[in-house]
């Protein structure tokens, strides 16, 4: 189907697992996706864009300007086509055996500025995992930084911005650490906890647009992300996410077209639990 013709999406953390399985997704139905990661994920970011023929931008989220340059791909850059035609009179005057060539070269530039944002997924998330004993301020702000106030930041320029369209579509990703916690993750649990908070005053804020705010709580995923954990964490996170096979991005994905989907204009300020029904929570 093509639920998602003619809709302009922003997937963050585009190159991750449930990124990029997220930004396949919408484009499968028919998005122009725009992928945003950070520099480092250049050549994956690039790669995926190209197969999805969107557009990749590297960015970090928490960079001051990141909601700037999120407005300006998707507001005020222009695709720019150039047309030239050439047109070639030639006057033959017999009499005096005088050929005249004329050339008129016309260039004419068409300017057509892409409409604005229709889906937004704030997917770009990290953990910095640590007993609370043992966490350092800066491993508590980074992830504050990246998985809360980077989203917040980003959506109060895009609305400065108007670069949000009318019923438009935001998810962001939460977690099930976010609602039944998780031991040494105390960093990381309250981010998207407080997440969710953002998503349920958003949801209220931009209800009069048509616009839903909508979270995602993945619970044990298998990404990059949950690849760096010990292994009887990976074990047993995949036996508590037994009706989806381990838990796999594509699990989320699918949740997040939903979400994402014009006439789910119904559902606004939830989170959706996408855990197999298992964990706690
Ligand atoms: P991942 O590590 O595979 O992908 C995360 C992506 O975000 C990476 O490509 C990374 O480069 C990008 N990113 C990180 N910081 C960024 C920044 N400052 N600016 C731009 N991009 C940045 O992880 P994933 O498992 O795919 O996680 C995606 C989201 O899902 C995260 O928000 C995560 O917290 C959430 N989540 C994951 C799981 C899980 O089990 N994997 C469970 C619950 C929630």
């Amino acid at each position: 189907g093509g639920a998602f013709v003619g809709k302009t999406a922003v997937v963050t953390g585009a190159a991750g697992g449930i990124g990029a399985a997220t930004a396949r997704r919408l484009a499968a139905d028919g998005a122009r996706v725009l992928c945003v990661d950070v520099p480092q994920a250049q050549a994956a970011l690039s790669s995926l864009a190209a197969e999805l023929k969107g557009q990749a931008l590297a960015l970090d989220i928490t960079a001051p300007d990141a909601g700037a340059k999120l407005v300006a791909a998707t507001t005020t850059t222009t695709t720019t086509a150039t047309t030239t035609a050439t047109t070639t009179a030639t006057a033959t005057t017999t009499a005096t055996t005088t050929t005249t060539t004329t050339t008129t070269t016309t260039t004419t530039t068409t300017t057509a500025a892409t409409s604005g944002i229709d889906i937004l997924i704030h997917n770009a998330g990290i953990t910095r995992d640590r007993t609370l004993q043992r966490m350092s301020d800066a491993e508590w702000h980074s992830v504050m930084n990246v998985n809360l106030r980077a989203v917040i930041n980003i959506d109060r320029a895009l609305d400065a911005a108007g670069a949000l369209n009318a019923n438009a579509r935001e998810v962001c990703l939460a977690s099930i650490s976010g609602i039944a916690g998780n031991a040494g993750q105390t960093n990381y649990s309250a981010s998207k906890a407080a997440l969710i908070g953002h998503v349920q005053a958003r949801s209220v804020a931009l209800q009069a647009r048509g616009i839903t705010v909508n979270a995602v709580a993945p619970g044990f995923i298998e990404t990059a992300m949950t690849g760096r954990m010990p292994m009887m964490i990976r074990e047993a996170g995949r036996r508590l996410n037994a009706l989806s096979q381990g838990g796999q991005p594509g699990d989320v994905a699918e949740a997040i077209a939903f979400l994402a989907r014009g006439d789910a204009s119904g559902v606004s300020g939830q989170t959706l639990r996408v855990c197999g029904q298992s964990l706690l929570g």
